[in-house]
């Protein structure tokens, strides 16, 4: 028999029932969905922080970006090429946005389901707070 490499898909719970990204995910909880494909959904923020706030969630669960590995290439990928389609049909690409993630506590991670910040339509600082 020929071995392979397991693909994170193989190796990570799909989902987890008490993380809120999940059921967001599984249409549970509901949201405005502004990007959808197989490895990621975008939704509108709940709690807007810049006139243009969307997040980007992969479908299956990853606790934050600390749990990524060369296997997730093509996620990491499509997080980002996403983000920009998503800006570009907001109209915000040309002024320019902000992407983020935070990890952890001291990064400001409140939901531990791996999501990327699109934040467009003001100036944002440098450094941020
Ligand atoms: P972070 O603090 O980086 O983990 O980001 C979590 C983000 O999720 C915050 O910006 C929240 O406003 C947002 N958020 C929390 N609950 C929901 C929800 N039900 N729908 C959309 N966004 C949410």
């Amino acid at each position: 028999m020929t071995e392979t490499t397991p693909t994170p898909e193989a190796t990570e719970p799909a989902a987890s029932t008490d993380c809120l990204f999940c059921r967001i995910v599984a249409g549970e909880i509901p949201s405005t969905r502004v990007h959808e494909d197989d490895l990621v959904i975008a939704i509108r923020d709940i709690a807007p922080r810049a006139p243009t706030h969307i997040l980007l969630l992969p479908r299956r669960h990853i606790p934050s970006a600390l749990d990524l590995t060369d296997a997730d290439a093509p996620l990491v990928g499509r997080l980002f090429a996403a983000a920009a389609d998503i800006a570009r049909s907001e109209g915000i690409a040309d002024a320019g946005y902000r992407l983020v993630s935070n990890v952890g506590r001291w990064g400001g991670q409140s939901v531990d389901h791996l999501h990327v910040h699109l934040m467009g339509g003001r100036a944002f600082d440098w450094p941020p707070g």
